[in-house]
């Protein structure tokens, strides 16, 4: 009767990753039922439904194709009821449909669901800054907690060693979701600063965008380096302004500078960003073209700061951060990303 039930809420590229390992993990632990539900937004692949493309081959061959999953993950097309009889749920969606999720299952959930993100952004509407988890929380009133790391999808779903960072309030809850999220590939560690954390996560993608750029202009491994250190620079600025409390040892977590390189090398932001300087094209057009179907957080979440950054009159003080929302979105030529790293270095 307190066996813990499991929904991924979310199939895409890190959703189906994750399932390989939640999948097998529940298999080896009494606490957890060894059946998984995870929600497939459907859509037609060849004519035939994911959901039972997913049910029948055991792989999502769109999102995450050529890994396998594992047999007791099963997919369901119908949000609320994914998630009915599950209270460990794992928000693992691009950020711009969470409220359209939360917003269907409100109502639908078990009283003791808590829940965990695996989301990568923020969102700034009219309420300043708002943490994806923090948005879940207040719309379905349940605790989060998060899971943020270096962890390029397709090198997690090839079993390449990798770490990852839980953020929770609670050990207690963390220990659950550590056991959860736990392979020999996969290692993760508790930290107990889950908005740094899940800042961390968010703001990278930022410099991600920044660091494609500069690698499509000038393909210099010194200039990038610089800007992981000058974008970690902004990303520490950024939240200790809005978030005093926030520890220095978490940027050396997983979440922290071990993200920041690993996007920064191989991310799709990084790649689309770089292939944009180049192209002619637009990113939106890149983003279709380049990743078939999944989307690009870094544009977005650098547009979210930005307006958090003009409210508070402090875009000058983040030059990195604002030349990448004024090129994605205001034309601004991609070369003076350059001059933004030389005007961060000045008051760094
Ligand atoms: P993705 O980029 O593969 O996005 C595709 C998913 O979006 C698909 O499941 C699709 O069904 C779904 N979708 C499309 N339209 C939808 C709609 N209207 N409503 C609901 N769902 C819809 O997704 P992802 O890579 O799993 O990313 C999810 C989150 O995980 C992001 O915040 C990302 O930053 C983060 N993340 C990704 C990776 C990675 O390597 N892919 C790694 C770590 C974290
Ligand atoms: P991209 O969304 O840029 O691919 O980053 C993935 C990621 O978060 C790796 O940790
Ligand atoms: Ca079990």
């Amino acid at each position: 009767a307190n066996l813990y039930k499991v929904c991924i809420v979310g199939s895409g590229n890190w959703g189906s990753a994750i399932a390989r390992i939640v999948g097998s993990t529940v298999t080896k632990f009494d606490k957890f039922d060894n059946s998984v539900n995870m929600y497939v937004y459907e859509e037609m692949v060849d004519g035939r439904k994911l959901s039972e493309i997913i049910n029948t081959e055991h792989e999502n061959v769109k999102y995450l194709p050529g890994r396998k999953l594992p047999e007791n993950i099963v997919a369901v097309p119908d949000i609320k009821e994914a998630v009915r009889n599950s209270n460990l749920l794992i928000f693992v969606v691009p950020h711009q449909f969470v409220d359209g999720i939360c917003n269907q299952i409100k109502g639908s959930l078990r009283s003791d669901a808590c829940g965990i993100s695996l989301i990568k952004g923020f969102d700034c509407r009219g309420r300043g800054i708002e943490l994806i988890s923090s948005a879940i929380s207040r719309l379905l009133n349940i605790e989060m907690s998060v899971l943020m790391g270096a962890n390029i999808a397709m090198e997690v779903a090839d079993e390449s060693f990798c770490e990852a960072t839980i953020g929770c309030k609670d050990r207690k809850i963390g220990t659950v979701w550590k056991e959860l999220f736990t392979a020999s590939y996969f290692r993760t560690s508790i930290v107990l600063d889950p908005q740094t954390v899940e800042l961390c996560g968010a703001l990278k993608n930022i410099i991600a965008v920044a660091s494609g750029f500069v690698m499509g202009l000038c393909h210099s491994d010194n200039t990038r380096a610089a800007m992981i250190r000058l974008g970690l620079i902004e990303m520490i600025r950024f939240i200790t302004e809005f978030y005093g409390e926030a520890r220095l040892e978490t940027y050396f977590e997983s979440c922290g500078i071990a993200d920041l390189i690993t996007t920064c090398s191989m991310g799709r932001n990084q790649r689309v960003a770089e292939a944009f300087v180049s192209s002619g094209k637009t990113l939106a057009e890149l983003e279709k073209e380049m990743l078939k179907g999944q989307y690009l957080q870094g544009p977005l979440t650098a547009m979210e700061a930005n307006k958090f950054l003009q409210e508070k009159n402090l875009e000058k003080d983040f030059p990195i951060f604002t030349a990448v929302y004024e090129i994605c979105y205001h034309n601004r030529p991609v070369k003076t990303i350059i001059d933004a790293m030389r005007e961060a270095s000045t008051h760094a």
